[in-house]
């Protein structure tokens, strides 16, 4: 079952705009997929993903979270539960004062009885690894616990997919771990999350990788598939993981190896047999 269907999707900003941020958009995601999309600035990423949540409506084609149009108004706010938003500044995300009042914000916006929202709250926070912060101020916290209790946010609201526009892009090297050990522990129990990085490092441990250029697709596979392409990726302006790279200047050099090495283990081991 596809959680999300993006279909022909066009969008222009602007009537007048020359071009379309995004451009001929076919994406079909799977419920439990973890994805990661990755392309230059201003290749449409964000323009996506604020598609995806029904905070910018199609110009031409169609959306589906879930099965719902994001262009049917009536869907809004059952699209933005079933499809949560993390943006990359974590600052501008939290609105209370007390770290476990910022998490019960969201379902108490939707009517949720109060025992159950106790219980929402809790669960979101141990799910992130942030349950012993639960009665802290949340501008104490550093860069990588603001976007855990972002995530909690969404959590709470029992949001199947998570998607997050470069949520990693204004922490430090700890606080991008933290945040990827996380997304991969919700995933593994059974979250979609559709993370929008410009980290190649993060984009491997995806099952897949949509590369985005211009508006539109230009790669899209398991990351073996995908960053084996190197001369296209950066010809597209990105970079590619620095393992991947090593690889094919050894198979330049002669040594026998696959072209689609992606992970250091896999280079090490298969050098040292
Ligand atoms: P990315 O997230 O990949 O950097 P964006 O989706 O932000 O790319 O931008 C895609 C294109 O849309 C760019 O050409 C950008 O200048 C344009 N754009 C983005 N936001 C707006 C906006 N609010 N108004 C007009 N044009 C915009
Ligand atoms: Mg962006």
């Amino acid at each position: 079952m596809d959680i999300i269907k993006i279909e022909n999707v066009k969008f222009k900003y602007n009537k007048e705009d020359s071009r379309y941020a995004v451009d001929g958009v076919n994406i079909n995601i799977k419920k439990g997929q973890f994805t990661a999309i990755i392309g230059h600035n201003g290749s449409g990423k964000s323009t996506l993903a604020k598609l995806i949540n029904s905070l910018l409506v199609p110009t031409e084609g169609k959306i589906y979270v879930n099965g719902m149009d994001t262009s049917d108004d009536s869907k809004l706010w059952d699209i933005r539960q079933t499809a949560g938003m993390v943006f990359q500044n974590p600052d501008n995300q939290l609105v209370a004062t007390i770290v476990e009042e910022d998490i019960a914000f969201g379902p108490e916006n939707q009517g949720i009885e109060p025992a159950e929202i106790r219980k929402r709250v809790d669960a979101a926070l141990k799910a992130v690894n942030m349950y012993d912060y639960r009665k802290r101020p949340p501008h104490l916290l550093s860069g990588g616990q603001k976007q855990r209790i972002a995530i909690a946010g969404i959590l709470a609201l029992n949001s199947e997919c998570i998607v997050l526009d470069e949520p990693t892009a204004m922490l430090d090297p700890s606080g991008r771990i933290e945040v990827m050990d996380t997304l991969k522990k919700l995933n593994a129990q059974g979250k979609t999350i559709l993370l929008i990085t410009h980290y190649m490092d993060e984009a491997v441990q995806a099952d897949r990788v949509i590369v985005m250029d211009k508006g539109s697709i230009k790669l899209d596979g398991t990351p073996k598939e995908v960053f084996r392409n190197l001369d296209e990726i950066k010809k597209f302006g990105l970079d590619v993981p620095q393992v991947t790279e090593l690889a094919q200047s050894l198979i330049k050099e002669g040594i026998n190896l696959p072209s689609d090495i992606i992970c250091i283990k896999e280079l090490v081991d298969l050098l040292c047999r």
